[in-house]
C-alpha cells in the first residue's frame, strides 16, 4: 500500500525521534500516579499537571477540572473525604471546516511495588530487549504520549493538523472512572462539536497483529444471601438439627450453570444477537492460537477446542462465573463450623442486545423459584449488586474505516477486528452521552502485562502506534461525509 508523501515524512520524523519519546515516557512513568491508594493522590494530580504542560507546549488550550470529592474509609468506623483526581480537557484547533475528534486516555495507574514480584523498580522506566518496562508504560501512559508525539510530528514538519482535536485525560480510571460520567454530563458543551471518539486504551489480542476493538461485554453482578442462625454454630453440637445456610447456597449456585458452561436460567439467551455467516467469517482470519491461549490460561482442556468457538463464547455470548462465598470458612485447616450467614457472589457477562434489568429479573425470578423447591425456612435474598451494559460499535462508520487504513499505512497490514470479553465503561459513557461513533484503538500488545508485574510496552508498538495515530487523523480528515 502506497503511503501518502505527507505521512511518509511524518513517519520518518517519528522514527528519528524514538529516544525523545522514550525520554518522555520515562518522565511520565516516574510519577507514581496510583489512583487506588489515597496516599498517592497528590501524584495523580502531579501527573495531570505534567500532561497539561505537555499539551500547552503543543498549543492546546487546556483546562484542569475539579470533579469533586470521594469518601474513603480510614478505619472500620471512620471515613474522610479526599479530592478526586481532576479531569484534564484540551482543545487543539477550532476550524469549522475540519472534523473534530475526541481523544480519551487515562493518566492514573494500578498500584505496583518491587515486592509484588517486579524484576525492576516499577516507577523507573527500564529499556531491555526492545521493551520498555514500567507501571503505566502500556496502560495507559504510553498511548497518551503517542498522541502527543503524533501531534508534535505534524507541527515540527510544519504540516497543518488535519482535524480539530479535543482531549479528555482522566486520573481515576483504574478506580472505575469515579466522577467522570457526572462531570461529562455537566460539560456537554465541551463535547458538542465532536464528530467521533478515539479511545487508546486496551491492548491487542496477541503479540503480532494490530487490532481494532468494536465490542465489549457488560456485567450483571449478583449476590445470594442466606442466613440460618443468629451465630456461627459447632457442627458437633448442632449438625443434624439445623437447616444449614451453606448447603442451601451450594444448592442454588449449582443450579446456575452446567459443566459445559451452559447458563441454566430459562430464556437467558433470548435477546442475544444471532451470529450471521458474515460475522463468523470475520473470526476466521483473526490471529489467535488455541495452544498459546491454553498456555496462558494454564490448563489442558477448555470448554471449546475450536478457535471460533472460544472467541465467540468469550466475546459475543454471555457467560456465568461464580466468584466466591462471603462468610464461608476459607482458611487452612479444618474448622468444624456451620456458618450463620453466607453470601454467594456470581456474575453474568452480558452481550448485545441483552439488557441488565431484564437479565436481573430473569435470574432473580429463577433463583426465587428454585428456592421455593428447596423448602428451607432460612432467610434468603438474591439481589443485583451492580451492572453495566454491553457495547457494540458500527465498524462501517468512517471512524473505523479510517483506523483500518491508518493501520495499513503504519503496519502494512489490515488490523484484526476484535471484541473483548470484559468492559471499558467509558466507552459506553461516551456513546450514550454523545451518540457518536466510538473507536477503541489499542497501541500496546497482548503480552504487555497491564495491571500485572513487569508491565511493558514494546518500543516498536510505541513508534508504530505513534505513526498509526498520525495516519488516523490524516485519514479522518480525508473522509467526505459528516
Ligand atoms: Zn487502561
Amino acid at each position: 500500500m502506497e503511503v501518502p508523501v505527507l505521512l511518509q515524512n511524518i513517519f520518518q520524523y517519528i522514527d528519528k525521534n524514538e529516544q525523545v519519546y522514550i525520554q518522555c515516557l520515562t518522565e511520565a512513568v516516574k510519577i507514581p500516579s496510583v489512583s487506588g491508594i489515597p496516599n498517592y493522590r497528590e501524584d495523580v494530580f502531579r501527573m495531570v499537571y505534567w500532561m497539561e504542560e505537555k499539551l500547552k507546549v503543543l498549543g492546546v488550550i487546556t483546562e484542569v477540572c475539579d470533579i469533586g470529592t470521594q469518601v474513603i474509609s480510614t478505619t472500620e468506623n471512620n471515613s474522610t473525604k479526599i479530592a478526586l483526581a481532576p479531569v484534564l480537557l484540551g482543545q487543539l484547533g477550532n476550524d469549522p471546516k475540519k472534523k473534530t475528534i475526541l481523544v480519551y486516555g487515562h493518566l492514573d495507574v494500578q498500584p505496583a511495588a518491587k515486592e509484588d514480584g517486579w524484576d525492576t523498580e516499577p516507577f523507573k522506566l527500564i529499556q531491555k530487549n526492545g521493551k520498555l518496562y514500567g507501571r503505566g508504560a502500556s496502560d495507559d501512559k504510553g498511548p497518551c504520549i503517542a498522541w502527543l508525539n503524533a501531534v508534535e510530528a505534524y507541527q515540527k514538519l510544519n504540516h497543518e493538523i488535519p482535524v480539530n482535536i479535543k482531549f479528555i485525560f482522566e486520573g481515576m480510571e483504574e478506580c472505575g472512572s469515579v466522577g467522570l460520567e457526572g462531570f461529562l454530563k455537566k460539560r456537554s458543551d465541551f463535547l458538542e462539536s465532536v464528530n467521533c471518539v478515539c479511545i487508546s486504551d486496551a491492548r491487542w489480542l496477541g503479540t503480532k497483529t494490530p487490532c481494532l476493538i468494536y465490542g465489549l461485554r457488560g456485567t450483571c453482578y449478583f449476590s445470594i444471601e442466606i442466613e440460618c442462625a443468629s451465630k456461627d454454630l459447632h457442627s458437633g453440637t448442632f449438625g443434624g438439627s439445623v437447616f444449614e445456610a451453606m448447603s442451601d447456597l451450594v444448592f442454588l449456585l449449582d443450579s446456575l450453570v452446567d459443566s459445559s458452561g451452559k447458563i441454566l436460567v430459562p430464556d437467558i439467551l433470548e435477546d442475544v444477537l444471532p451470529t450471521t455467516c458474515e460475522e463468523l467469517k470475520t473470526y476466521e482470519n483473526i490471529d489467535f492460537c488455541v495452544k498459546e491461549f491454553k498456555k496462558a490460561v494454564g490448563c489442558e482442556q477448555l470448554l471449546h477446542e475450536d478457535k471460533i468457538k472460544i472467541l465467540t463464547n468469550t466475546w459475543r455470548y454471555p457467560s456465568l462465573s461464580i466468584h466466591g462465598i462471603e462468610g464461608a470458612f476459607s482458611d487452612h485447616g479444618s474448622k468444624t463450623v456451620i456458618p450463620k450467614k453466607v453470601i454467594g457472589k456470581f456474575s453474568i457477562r452480558i452481550v448485545p442486545n441483552q439488557d441488565p434489568e431484564k437479565i436481573a429479573k430473569l435470574v432473580i425470578d429463577y433463583l426465587d423459584k428454585k428456592w421455593k423447591t428447596r423448602k428451607s425456612p432460612n432467610n434468603y435474598k438474591t439481589s443485583l449488586t451492580f451492572s453495566s451494559k454491553p457495547w457494540l460499535s458500527s465498524v462501517s462508520h468512517y471512524n473505523y474505516t479510517a483506523a483500518i487504513k491508518a493501520t495499513e499505512f503504519a503496519y502494512n497490514r489490515k488490523p484484526d477486528m476484535i471484541r473483548i470479553g470484559g468492559s471499558i465503561p467509558v466507552t459506553l459513557t461516551f456513546q450514550e452521552i454523545m451518540d457518536k461513533n466510538v473507536l477503541v484503538l489499542p497501541i500496546g500488545a497482548g503480552d504487555d502485562n497491564a495491571h500485572s508485574q513487569n508491565e511493558k510496552i514494546n518500543i516498536a508498538n510505541l513508534i508504530q502506534g505513534t505513526k498509526l495515530l498520525a495516519a488516523y487523523i490524516f485519514e479522518i480528515s480525508c473522509v467526505k461525509e459528516h
